[in-house]
């Protein structure tokens, strides 16, 4: 169990979140229960600002992908630390905006921005838009040009180091939808067709080789090829790009499959970075970028653990055994969607002996609605309360009201303290919205 001062068991082997016993967290705000260790998540944010300090003279950002974890509170605590931060539509514009976020520190990307969410970004002073698509740059000049603004922009390039969770590749030709191909190209092209543009302003170029990457020669080997461009650029151009942004993904840790990672190994992603950057300055004679780097799970993941009561024991003799909880897919999708991998324990025995091999069954009508399959647990039964770990990322911003369950409320914890970042839905909120057509009445 990934464990540290702010999330451990405590001598009666109940787990303590940010000072909170996780019993106490039942008792006040029901499960499920998204828990967030607000120390967690400021410590991380601190490192990353330290090692961009110490490594890159702090020339540089690091801009929290926000699309991992999406509320006011989440902008609140970034606005404290001074973070930067990526949004991707218009509601994570609002929410940043409605939090007293400066959203000039943000980061606006998406592969299909519509035109009215250009205009929305645009007219509350975005940051930076990074295209990432060819017609996206005469449509954002318009919208400038009609707004008399000229908009700071990046490019999202597509490098061709393509990165998984313990491997990585490099390919010639990626088919994925976002960004510009270095290599064929269309990067080159996209550059020289901005700095054309009169409302635009070429701010710096992109990239974001994968998620949950543990091997670092990925993001040295992407380095080389953004500063190859870099380079490429200057040299075609005489233009000396001011921005290198290296995405995020550094890789955390959801099981014993994944490296248990402290505050320093995290902070390596950056530190590795950095000195692939600092040795193509000297090595290749460019200029000295400004980095941003724009990590969303490793802010938000670990600080994360979600709280299930169990209900229903199914045991189909010799076969299987289902531990069922009052949550499931709607509160975590991850397992469903692309076979995302937890690891939990009972709260408030910690330190039980496991005794038998079950999956953690959600109460939504998928059979493929597992929050946990084939974990070796102790013997649970109704009424424990399930703790599942590293949740804080990709879990609350991806929930739905499938079945029509309510998406379970965030309550952050910090130094004995707790409350709602997110308060519960009632069936009012559930069904708020809905209408029956005058026609059918
Ligand atoms: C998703 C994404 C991130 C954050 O990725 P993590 O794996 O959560 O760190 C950063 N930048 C871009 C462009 C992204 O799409």
């Amino acid at each position: 169990m990934n464990y540290r001062k702010s999330m451990m068991p405590d001598e009666n082997g109940e787990l303590v979140i940010g000072g909170v016993k996780a019993s106490d967290l039942r008792a006040k705000y029901g499960t499920p229960l998204y828990v967030m260790d607000v120390d967690f998540i400021k410590s991380v944010c601190k490192a990353f600002k330290d090692t961009i300090a110490n490594c890159y003279d702090g020339y540089g950002y690091v801009a929290f992908a926000s699309k991992a974890f999406s509320c006011k509170a989440i902008y609140a605590i970034m606005k404290k630390l001074d973070m930067n931060i990526d949004v991707v539509s218009s509601g994570e514009i609002y929410t940043a905006l409605s939090s007293g976020f400066d959203i000039s520190k943000a980061y606006f990307h998406g592969n299909n921005k519509l035109v009215s969410e250009l205009e929305y970004a645009v007219s509350n002073n975005i940051g930076v838009v990074v295209i990432d698509n060819i017609e996206e740059i005469d449509l954002l000049d318009e919208i400038c040009a009609a707004k008399g603004i000229v908009q700071k922009v990046n490019i999202r390039t597509n490098p061709g180091v393509e990165a998984h969770t313990h491997s990585y590749i490099q390919t010639a030709k990626i088919d994925s939808k976002f960004g510009f191909s270095i290599e064929n190209g269309d990067a080159m092209q996209a550059i020289l067709k901005i700095m054309q543009c009169k409302n635009l302003h070429l701010n710096g170029v992109n990239c974001h080789i994968g998620s949950q990457i543990f091997d670092s020669s990925a993001f040295r080997l992407a380095v080389d090829v953004m500063t190859d461009f870099i380079l490429a650029i200057d040299k075609q151009t005489g233009y000396k790009v001011p921005e290198l942004n290296m995405g995020g993904g550094f890789g955390v840790h959801y099981t014993e499959n994944d490296p248990k990672y402290t505050l320093d190994d995290y902070c390596n992603y950056i530190s590795i970075i950095a000195l692939a950057i600092k040795d193509a300055v000297s090595s290749k004679g460019i200029h000295k970028p400004r980095l941003v780097v724009e990590p969303g799970r490793s802010i938000v993941g670990e600080s994360g653990i979600t709280l299930y009561s169990v209900g229903n024991i199914r045991d189909i003799k010799g076969i299987k055994k289902y531990v069922c909880i009052d949550g499931g897919m709607f509160d975590n999708i991850r397992p469903a969607l692309y076979q995302a991998e937890y690891e939990a324990v009972i709260a408030t025995d910690c330190n039980s002996k496991k005794e038998e091999i079950v999956s953690i069954a959600g109460k939504c009508c998928e059979s493929g609605d597992i929050i946990i399959e084939n974990i070796n647990f102790p013997k649970a039964k109704r009424g424990d309360l399930i703790a599942v770990f590293t949740t804080g990322a990709y879990g609350y911003s991806m929930a739905s009201n499938y079945n029509r369950n309510a998406i379970p409320p965030v309550v952050m914890v910090e130094n004995g303290k707790s409350d709602y970042a997110v308060k519960p839905q009632t069936f009012e909120d559930i069904t708020r919205n809905d209408n029956i057509p005058d026609f059918l009445k």
